[in-house]
């Protein structure tokens, strides 16, 4: 299936994310048309062609379905049912198959064992003792998260072995759980593949992220990271990417342990804000990329032309506009999102670096 230019790409989910992918279907001559129960979202404001309706409306799902000619996400906690009854009409790219099992920690992590990839050791609760008992199994400090809806680090928190475990089942809120072991990490990292429905895979080199209150606020790309440990990660990720069958974008979220090892700690099968640097200093960025992918066009070349650190504004932080507008080289991307909350991320700014390390260039195969 080849869509071209002029076609419409539905997008489910009206956030940044989604507004940097319409920029990117525009920039290519394609229409987009946004999905969100929110109207006026970041997404909403740069098309002309939006649904605003729960997403699980099946009137305006069907609506939206007749209304465009592939279907993408840019958001992963959509209702199942909505996305199969979606993909009977239109192409899924991804399919929901995929989103079934990254929107769900449990499963993510047995189909990562499954395919032999590394993870940290984990067990899953469903109630203050099951915890008590995973807590003692490991014996260390160790994360409990939610299964499910988690994102930038909401609902989770770090446990000692010792805690009280009733408490913080019941601070979870939830009806299942996960207990990870606390990785010792030496830093974190994210591969970003494109992989399109022929296989073709086009992968950016992998970066280093840093988080702050469990949300991302930098990353630096590349990684300045040994080339090996580099290729290793990309190719771990196209491993990924293919055993899931993703069409579209696929981001693995890494640990890189003292020793040198790496476990993957989170999948996203959608744009990440890990790959917001590739607008600015690559041909193709990520959102292009998904474009590309869904349309079945031909992936563009992942390889950086310069290397970028993007920071998150994140907050109060936005209101430094005038002053990074200012700056020389300081590209500035702002969402249009009206409420400054803390931790919010309302835009963000890349400053390139003179060179892209070498021996970790992206691959497009
Ligand atoms: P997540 O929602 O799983 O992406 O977690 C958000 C952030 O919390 C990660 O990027 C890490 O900085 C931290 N984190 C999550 N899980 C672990 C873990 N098992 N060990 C150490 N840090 C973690």
């Amino acid at each position: 299936m080849r869509l071209v230019p002029g076609a419409t790409i539905g997008i489910l989910g009206g956030g940044q994310l989604g507004r940097m992918t319409a920029l990117a279907a525009a920039r290519l001559g394609y229409r987009a048309h946004v999905f969100a129960p929110e109207p006026d979202g970041p997404a909403a404001q740069v098309t002309d062609l939006a649904t605003v309706a729960p997403y699980d409306d099946p009137a305006a799902l069907a609506r939206f379905a007749r209304a465009v000619d592939v279907v993408t996400i840019e958001f992963e906690n959509l209702p199942l049912v909505a996305l199969r009854k979606l993909a009977r009409v239109r192409p899924m790219r991804p399919a929901p198959e995929v989103l079934a099992i990254c929107q769900d920690r449990l499963k993510e992590k047995a189909f990562l064992d499954e395919i032999g990839v590394p993870v940290t050791p984990h067990w899953p609760v469903r109630d203050g003792r099951e915890l008590a008992r995973a807590l003692r199994a490991h014996g260390g400090r160790a994360v409990l998260k939610t299964t499910r809806f988690g994102y930038d680090g909401k609902g989770q928190s770090s446990l000692e072995p010792d805690a009280d475990a009733d408490a913080a089942w019941t601070r979870l809120r939830a009806e299942v759980g996960i207990l990870e072991a606390w990785v010792d990490f030496e830093r974190e990292i994210s591969v970003i593949t494109a992989r399109a429905a022929d296989g073709a895979r086009a992968t950016y080199p992998p970066v280093e992220n840093r988080h702050e209150n469990h949300i991302l606020a930098r990353t630096v790309a590349p990684a300045a990271i040994a080339p090996e440990l580099a290729a290793e990660a990309q190719a771990l990720a196209e491993r990924i990417a293919a055993a899931l069958g993703v069409v579209g974008l696929l981001a693995v979220e890494m640990f890189m342990t003292r020793d040198g090892r790496l476990l993957v700690n989170e999948l996203a099968p959608r744009p990440h804000n890990s790959g917001h640097w590739t607008i600015d200093a690559c041909a193709t960025s990520q959102f292009e990329q998904l474009v590309r992918a869904v349309c079945g066009l031909p992936l563009g070349v992942p390889e950086p032309f310069a290397g970028a650190i993007m920071d998150n504004l994140l907050g109060a932080a936005v209101e430094a506009w005038p002053e990074l507008l200012a700056e020389p080289g300081a590209r500035v991307h702002l969402y249009g999102k009206r409420e400054v909350r803390p931790g919010r991320k309302l835009g963000h700014v890349t400053r390139l670096t003179p060179t892209a390390a070498p021996g970790s260039p992206g691959k497009v195969s």
